[in-house]
C-alpha cells in the first residue's frame, strides 16, 4: 500500500521565509506586507481579506518577477532528490499551501505530484480575485483528505510535513510522524536538508468529513 506525504511550503520547504516575503523582498513592498501581516496576525483580516490586498498591491507583478523571487528563495536541499524516492517507492507527495498558485505551482518542477494553493488570476493581474480560490486553514483538512481519497489511501498511511501547528489540520493530532521543524532567528535563513520519507504506524481511522477536491491545475 502507498502512502501520501503532504508538504507545508511557507517555513518549511522554505526554510524561514514565505513565498508572499520572497515577492515582496523582490517587488520592494516589504514595509506594506508586513503591515499587512500585522493586521493579520491582529485578526481584521482573514486570507481572503489578506489576499485581496496582495491584489491590489502587487498589480504590476509579472512572471519573472515571481521566478525570480522562487529562485532566490532559501529552500531545502534535496526536495528533488526526496520527491523522486518517493515517486520510485509508488508513493504520493502534494503541496498544500494557502499562499499563491502563481508561486508555488513552480514546485511542480521540482516533482510533487499535486501543488494545491491559493488561486489568483493570471499575471500580471488583470482580472478581479476570485475569493472562492482562497484557500482558508479549514480548506487545508478538507483539500488533504480529498488527495488521501483519491488515492484510495488510509489515514494510516499519510504523513504531513509542517513547522508549525498551523500544519496541523491534515492529520489529527498528535501524530507521532509529524515533523516538526523549529523556526530560525528572525532575519536568519538556516538551510536544511528534508528528511527522507520513513515507514510509520499511523492512527486509528477516524470518521471524515465531507469533502469536495480542488485541485489547482500547473
Ligand atoms: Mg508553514
Amino acid at each position: 500500500m502507498g502512502t501520501l506525504h503532504i508538504f507545508d511550503m511557507d517555513g518549511t520547504l522554505l526554510t524561514g521565509s514565505t513565498a508572499n516575503l520572497e515577492v515582496a523582498r523582490r517587488l520592494g513592498t516589504l514595509p506594506e506586507l508586513q503591515a499587512l501581516e500585522a493586521r493579520f496576525a491582529a485578526g481584521e483580516l482573514d486570507t481572503r481579506g489578506f489576499s485581496a490586498t496582495l491584489h491590489t498591491l502587487w498589480g504590476h507583478l509579472t512572471t519573472a518577477d515571481v521566478t525570480a523571487a522562487y529562485t532566490a528563495g532559501p529552500w531545502l536541499d534535496g526536495i528533488a532528490d526526496v520527491c523522486a524516492d518517493i515517486r520510485a517507492r509508488g508513493e504520493h507527495s502534494a503541496v498544500i499551501t494557502m499562499s499563491p498558485d502563481f508561486f508555488a505551482r513552480h514546485l511542480l518542477d521540482l516533482g510533487f505530484d499535486d501543488v494545491i494553493a491559493s488561486r489568483f488570476p493570471p499575471l500580471p493581474f488583470s482580472a478581479p480575485l476570485d475569493p472562492a480560490g482562497i484557500l482558508t486553514p479549514d480548506d487545508k483538512v478538507r483539500l488533504a483528505e480529498e488527495l488521501r481519497t483519491r488515492h484510495g489511501l488510509p489515514r494510516t498511511r499519510c504523513v504531513a510535513y509542517g513547522d508549525s501547528m498551523s500544519d496541523a489540520p491534515p492529520l489529527p493530532p498528535p501524530h507521532p510522524h509529524r515533523r516538526r521543524q523549529r523556526r530560525p532567528p528572525p532575519g536568519r535563513h538556516r538551510r536544511r536538508r528534508l528528511p527522507r520519507p520513513r515507514p510509520h504506524r499511523g492512527l486509528p481511522p477516524r470518521p471524515l468529513p465531507a469533502t469536495q477536491l480542488t485541485r489547482r491545475p500547473p
